[in-house]
């Protein structure tokens, strides 16, 4: 009996958890990574909007002229609203990255939609009056149910580059170091303007920001344009060719397709 209950956890575990994790971030299926044909790239923004550091960062953007993705937590936004308008109104996109920041390993697929998605996208909406259909789970981490559920009204968008930039011992050099030895065209950057997460230091923002100020000035004459990830999904879309717009594909769907053939 308690073998069988074993089993029973580890085939849990398995196909709930570990499965959808490799389909995703491993293969790179039902979701979008990175743009493989496009030459811009996207920087994104996890876990805010934060009082202190988001009002840097997009003064920060704006400075440059840049345009980013921000992951928000629906918790947040209710808390900032007027952070979401100004990133509303500079021009930037908006995504969902979970009411609370917990791991979609730990809930139910209805859960996860309706109690944090969907809410999210709700608290969105009656802020800046437009409904965002672009979603990061917590830590990438989405379970076989959101595979099935989600993907039928939101895209999961997920990340090429990680620098750690959440993590206590901040240092802004290494940080820069590795977002300038790892960026490329395509490239979607995942960064982080809260350090207020479970693993995460308080104080990360501050070296993410020091950073990026230098990441910004550097790659500005190596020619990055810097774009929201729907416009590179659209960038994408339209390099790939009219062959596969005739069939109406995107490119997370594409890039699954790819996936799938060489694999
Ligand atoms: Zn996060």
């Amino acid at each position: 009996m308690h073998k069988l209950m074993l089993s029973f956890i580890f085939l849990i575990v398995v196909f709930y958890m570990i499965v959808p994790y490799c389909i995703t971030r491993i293969f790179g299926v039902w979701a979008f990574k990175k743009a493989k044909h496009a030459k811009q790239i996207a920087f994104t923004f996890d876990d805010g909007p934060n009082p202190l550091y988001t009002p840097q960062l997009l003064d920060l953007l704006h400075k440059h002229g840049i345009k980013a993705t921000f992951f928000v937590l629906g918790s947040k936004a209710e808390q900032y609203p007027d952070l979401i308008k100004r990133m509303y109104k500079e021009g930037h996109q908006i995504g969902i990255h979970n009411y609370r920041h917990v791991a979609n390993w730990m809930m139910t697929p209805v859960r996860v939609r309706n109690k944090q998605v969907d809410r999210t996208a709700d608290i969105i909406e009656q802020i800046t009056g437009e409904r965002p259909h672009y979603y990061r789970p917590p830590w990438g981490c989405v379970n076989l149910g959101d595979l099935l559920l989600l993907r039928k009204t939101y895209r999961i968008i997920l990340w090429s580059i990680m620098a750690w930039d959440w993590k206590p011992g901040g240092d802004a050099g290494k940080l820069k170091q590795i977002l300038m030895k790892n960026l490329k065209p395509g490239s979607i950057i995942l960064l982080h303007d809260s350090g207020d997460t479970p693993g995460a230091d308080l104080d990360a923002p501050e070296f993410m920001l020091e950073a990026l100020r230098e990441v910004l000035q550097e790659i500005k004459p190596l020619g990055y344009e810097c774009v929201r990830v729907d416009q590179l999904m659209e960038a994408e879309q339209a390099q790939v060719g009219t062959s596969a717009e005739h069939k109406g594909n995107y490119p997370d769907e594409m890039e699954s397709q790819d996936a799938i053939s060489s694999h």
